[in-house]
């Protein structure tokens, strides 16, 4: 590839990932870098395809492959049908995962030849071809599985390839894996902001949050303005149902002067939709006036805008204004692309106004353009039963059904699968029964009759099939033109009919008794043959009440907002900033060149790669001057990031594979290890605790009485004695049997459970525990207990974050499950750390065995020096019968103890540790976040996925160890009470368990309250270690972190800022970033925010202010004194204890 001049090969040679959004190819003033960057693909692909050659031949050698971190496979299931010319791509990349995943030779021709593949992949993404350069990308990733994360360039460049392709799980993983290895990433305001859009969409609500805000602390330049963010974030607020911090935030940006007239338009889009549809608004017809107001100033300010036209016709119809109705939606079908939803309103509209044939052709539009529009499938539906065709409406039932069933590990499909559980709330009952009882009178009923019947309408099939009314078929065509490009995954036009299904009419009849059954009180059809008005009547009643309900509780809002916050996603930053472009261009460019020049040594000073000198320059043997010496050669131009204090040259943590071992179906059941004790001796001896270590989770029965542990202490009626008013989380939750967890609305089993969180006090909820238990003794089962009134508890705030439901579509569900499901309430986590309130139960836990014990000195959260709530200290459980635990592993891995007070059992399910990545993919499957989200397993979904579960009742007296990182789920089977706390072994398998747990939570940006380096510190302080992969993986710890504080000071210092010695309290907490919420140790950076002085970690400080100016640099102990501790903590080589005070 000689055709370039020197300049100008150059100036493709600075060009990477990191411009993409910022250096805009499509605009003619670039044409000439276009075409460079054109010449040099062409020159790539040349080049790669005569390595192809030699590349397949090595292939040929290397048949043995072992496969990790290959998105690949997935991918390409994914990427099908995005387009054609990336199904090319796919099946060579499909070929070549079979073929090969080798390890390149070393030759200088190969080293090259991996790198133009990279280099092709960000050249590919500028010049906006995503799907040429997700395939190159992946090339690059096969030959770089040992160290692409020394890549940033690439980690961001496959991230957004795959973020403009919709694939949005591998989107965040690159993103976050990003984020992990290099906070001050040049683009790491764009991750944050990507992030925060991408896991708004998928639901994750509290965790978006956490990356838009962080994404508006830089001050770098970024391709959305803070009010798009701003917009954003209260947009955030909205799909939550938190509508009052919305609505502030969008009053909030219309106050701006330079808000731009697109941002207004859409803002008074939200508003005037949210004043539409929010009842605690406002009185209705002021809200209606409001509604009709923002939407017509949002129209004026972006008159282009088809969904503002679509909302405001939504708006008239809901005042029966159907003329301006019509007239909107026919305005917006103008304006805006080919939309269902509109489609499926002017049915809407025309049904209302008995215009049935008008109504067909409406909502036939609407399924073409989506095939999987519950809604219109709906309405059609019920459109045909108005008219008598029963066999069509039931065509349409079952297709307005069918969609919720099915799912696809897509994210296109995903996404639609979670479009399609907000539709079908409240609907879906009403069209099962509706389902039902057509089944029925069409199995009644000799075919002929029905067809024989009058028929207003024709056929669903020919209604498909024939062209219809000419205006709305032009539309339909005009608007399908456009559809490719919206979604590539749209069928054609005129395609085939959808489903018609004759075969399960014909062949399963329904028995008749069921008809009677289901058919309780609706009015026969097939006997009313002439339609009775009344009855007409009642099935207008069903489609106003279902299409209304349908409107109503579908945030549609959302929807739209979503679809068109990600698709404008790149207008936005291209239009806006171009005015940027140039600057920007000129400040990446010398990063880019001192980077490229650079590159190796660079990501060295990191991660140590393979074959740096570095690497092997740190280790555990160098004793604190050699850390210091070789410190000082690292380069402090750039700040030193990402301290991982797992091993050198890690690759960012990830959940492991389950073991491959295939389990019979008795292992997928094992019995659970349990062992019973007779007397005190036994509950002292060592062999018990063995026991327990050596288990993934453990019953001890006969606990309490072996040692005359009083439980009483710890009976509801002794705790209202001791303190009534003491605090008590509530968490309303649906009465379940144990081993299923139902989503009623869409009758199947699903992962996702709601756990509402309140608060009351212990005295109220002793009363709610006693009259519930009064309540079956009276064999009286209340119709819906939560109906009765719960004395104190509180309105279930929706400003609670760490509510467990993150999807929005549950949160939907509340009231419903209200109405149909027994609800329970569940006192969760009494906080019993005071001393002074707790005396007497707090010394009855000291007769337990030391290995149980809250405080010992051979537990690690013993030496943490400081509460963390709930982990060292006991917490209390108050239950009913039916309360539940999720699912979930204890905090950073750490061992757990639980005594079960009764007199009610619990259940228990767990699963070993090794297994926890499988049921992490399963939550993944599910839609649901395995750290954030509340779960509860289908058992038959492990099984599978060949997961063994324990499973075991725990009696009074009871006490449940849960090893270290086993995930387990517990469920009470009667009125009982709880304690539980956590314990940390001094073992080499706790310490490794945490802290690997410790760095996958800096991936999933998600808080430690286990602060590890801290922790670790305080234990080379207290203890002599003499297993040696303890004393390894400790001493590992303290060096990283040695050296990462030494590294930033150097740092800190080349930029002026002086640190102060500031010391530390006794027993001072140890600091959290207040942005990013990452363990700060030693150096902290103090910013004064809001009056309050909020500690920062370096990356943090450096977004808020990147010369450090106006920051106050403290550090928590004298270098000396962390020599001091390094250098004494030797491996203690004695037999005997394997510590000491
Ligand atoms: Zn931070």
């Amino acid at each position: 590839m000689g055709q370039l001049s020197f300049e100008e090969d150059c100036l493709v040679r600075e060009l990477d990932s990191r411009y993409y959004g910022f250096l805009d190819l499509s605009k003619s003033k670039n044409s000439e870098i276009k075409s460079l960057v054109q010449q040099t693909v062409a020159n790539f692909q040349n080049y790669i395809a005569n390595g192809q050659a030699h590349e397949m031949k090595n292939a040929l050698d290397n048949k043995n492959v072992i496969q990790k971190y290959d998105p690949s496979n997935v991918v390409v299931e994914h990427m099908e049908n995005t387009s054609s010319q990336n199904d090319e791509d796919t099946k060579i990349l499909d070929k070549e995962t079979n073929e090969k995943n080798f390890i390149c030779d070393e030759k200088p021709q190969d080293e090259q030849y991996v790198n133009a593949l990279c280099k092709l992949g960000h050249l590919h993404l500028l010049l906006g071809e995503y799907s040429e350069a997700l395939s190159a990308y992946q090339k690059y990733l096969r030959f770089r599985e040992n160290n692409y994360w020394t890549n940033h360039a690439f980690i961001y460049g496959i991230g957004v390839a795959y973020f403009k392709l919709r694939c949005f799980k591998w989107a965040i993983k690159s993103f976050q894996e990003l984020l992990y290895l290099s906070p001050n990433f040049t683009c790491a305001n764009e991750v944050h902001l990507r992030l925060g859009l991408m896991l708004k969409h998928c639901g994750e609500f509290h965790i978006a949050l956490k990356h838009l805000q962080l994404s508006l602390l830089y001050t770098y330049p970024s391709t959305f303005s803070e009010l798009q963010v701003k917009f954003q974030i209260a947009h955030l607020y909205e799909v939550q149902n938190k509508h009052k911090a919305a609505k502030d935030g969008y009053e909030f940006l219309l106050n701006e002067k330079n808000i731009s007239l697109e941002l207004k338009a859409d803002v008074y889009r939200q508003l005037g939709w949210m004043y539409h549809c929010v009842e605690c608004l406002g009185e209705k017809k002021e809200r209606e006036a409001n509604a009709l107001n923002f939407l017509q100033k949002s129209i004026e300010a972006e008159p282009k805008s088809g969904q503002s036209l679509y909302l405001l016709g939504r708006c008239y119809a809901g005042i029966n204004k159907v003329h301006d109705a019509f007239l909107a939606y026919r305005n917006s079908v103008e304006k805006s692309e080919g939309n269902a939803d509109t489609w499926c309103s002017i049915g809407v509209l025309y049904q209302q106004q008995n215009q049935p044939t008008d109504a067909l052709q409406a909502y036939i539009c609407a399924v073409q353009l989506d095939k999987d529009h519950k809604a219109a499938w709906t309405n059609l539906g019920i459109l045909y039963e108005s008219c008598g065709q029963l066999r069509d409406a039931y065509a349409c039932y079952l297709n307005a059904t069918k969609q919720i069933s099915f799912q696809k590990s897509s994210l296109l499909r995903r996404k639609q699968a979670i479009r399609m559980k907000k539709d079908t709330i409240g609907l879906s009952k009403g069209l099962s029964q509706r389902i039902t009882f057509l089944e029925g009178q069409l199995s009644q009923a000799p075919l002929p009759s029905i067809t024989s019947k009058r028929r207003t309408l024709c056929s669903i099939e020919e209604a498909w099939n024939l062209p219809i009314s000419l205006e709305m078929n032009s539309r339909q065509q005009q608007t399908a033109q456009m559809l490719p490009r919206q979604n590539t995954k749209q069928s054609p036009i005129q395609g085939p009919p959808p489903p018609y299904p004759h075969s399960q009419l014909s062949q399963s009849p329904i028995p008749a008794k069921r008809i009677k059954e289901d058919g309780s009180g609706q009015p026969d059809l097939m006997q009313n043959n002439i339609q009775t008005s009344s009855q007409h009547q009642n099935l207008i009643n069903i489609s106003e009440t279902l299409s209304q309900r349908n409107f109503n509780t579908m945030p549609e809002s959302n929807k739209i907002s979503e679809q068109s916050v990600l698709d404008t996603f790149d207008d936005i930053s291209n239009d806006i900033y171009k005015h940027n472009e140039t600057i920007k261009l000129e400040r990446l460019s010398q990063d880019a060149l001192s980077n490229n020049l650079n590159e190796d040594s660079r990501h060295n000073k990191y991660n140590g790669g393979s074959t740096s000198d570095l690497s092997t320059t740190f280790k555990i043997q160098m004793d604190s001057k050699q850390l210091m010496a070789a410190v000082k050669l690292l380069p402090i131009d750039e700040p030193p990031v990402h301290c991982t204090i797992l091993q050198v040259n890690a690759p960012p943590p990830s959940p492991p594979d389950c073991p491959p071992q295939k389990l019979t179906r008795d292992q997928l059941l094992p019995p659970t290890p349990s062992v019973h004790l007779e007397n005190k001796k036994n509950a002292f001896s060592p062999q018990l605790q063995e026991f327990c270590l050596k288990h993934p989770i453990a019953v001890v029965r006969g606990l309490a009485g072996a040692l005359k542990l009083d439980l009483g202490l710890f009976s509801t009626k002794t705790l209202v004695e001791a303190n009534p008013d003491h605090s008590v989380e509530v968490r309303t939750q649906v009465h379940q049997s144990p081993d299923e967890n139902w989503d009623t609305s869409q009758g199947k089993r699903v992962w996702a459970c709601i756990s509402h969180r309140s608060h009351t006090t212990i005295a109220k909820y002793a009363q709610y525990q006693a009259s519930s238990f009064q309540d079956s003794l009276k064999l009286i089962l209340p119709q819906d207990e939560s109906d009765k009134g719960f004395p104190g508890s509180q309105a279930m705030s929706d400003s609670d974050s760490k509510d467990s439901v993150s999807n929005s579509n549950i949160v939907l569900k509340r009231k419903k499950h209200k109405i149909n499901s027994k609800m329970l309430r569940f006192g969760t986590n009494v906080d019993l750390s005071d001393e002074r309130k707790w005396k007497p139960q707090l010394t009855e836990l000291q007769k337990l065995p030391a290995f149980a014990r809250v405080i010992s000195a051979a537990n690690m959260l013993s030496h943490v020096g400081h509460v963390i709530l709930g982990m060292n200290t006991v917490q209390l459980y108050m239950k009913v019968p039916g309360s539940r635990t999720p699912g979930h592993q204890e905090n950073n891995n750490f061992c757990s103890i639980n005594i079960n007070i009764g007199p009610g059992d619990c259940e228990w399910f767990a699963v070993p540790d090794a297994y926890w990545g499988g049921v992490h993919n399963l939550c993944e499957k599910n839609n649901i976040s395995y750290l954030h989200g509340s779960w509860w397993p289908v058992l038959e979904d492990l099984y599978k996925e060949n997961i063994p579960v324990y499973r075991f009742i725990q009696k009074p007296g009871d006490l449940v160890w849960v090893n270290a990182g086993c995930v387990h789920w517990v469920q009470s089977v009667g009125w009982c009470n709880n304690i539980a706390w956590n314990v940390g072994p001094l073992t080499a398998r706790q310490y490794s368990l945490a802290i690997e747990r410790y760095e996958w939570n800096k991936v999933q940006a998600f808080k430690s309250i286990v602060p590890m380096v801290h922790l670790s510190w305080n234990l080379a302080r207290n203890i002599k270690v003499s297993d040696t992969k303890l004393f390894e993986l400790i001493k590992m710890c303290l060096l990283q972190t040695l050296k990462n504080v030494l590294h930033i000071q150097e740092y800190v210092k080349s930029k002026g800022v002086e640190i102060r010695f500031n010391g530390r309290g006794k027993n001072e907490a140890s600091h959290y970033c207040g942005q990013c919420e990452v363990e700060v140790f030693n150096v902290l950076f103090i910013k004064e925010q809001e009056k309050r002085h909020v500690v920062h970690c370096l990356s943090c400080a450096l977004k808020l202010s990147p010369s450090l100016q106006g920051i106050v640099c403290l550090e928590e102990y004298r270098l000396s004194e962390l020599q001091r501790v390094y250098d004494s903590f030797t491996l203690h080589r004695t037999q005997g204890l394997a510590y000491t005070q």
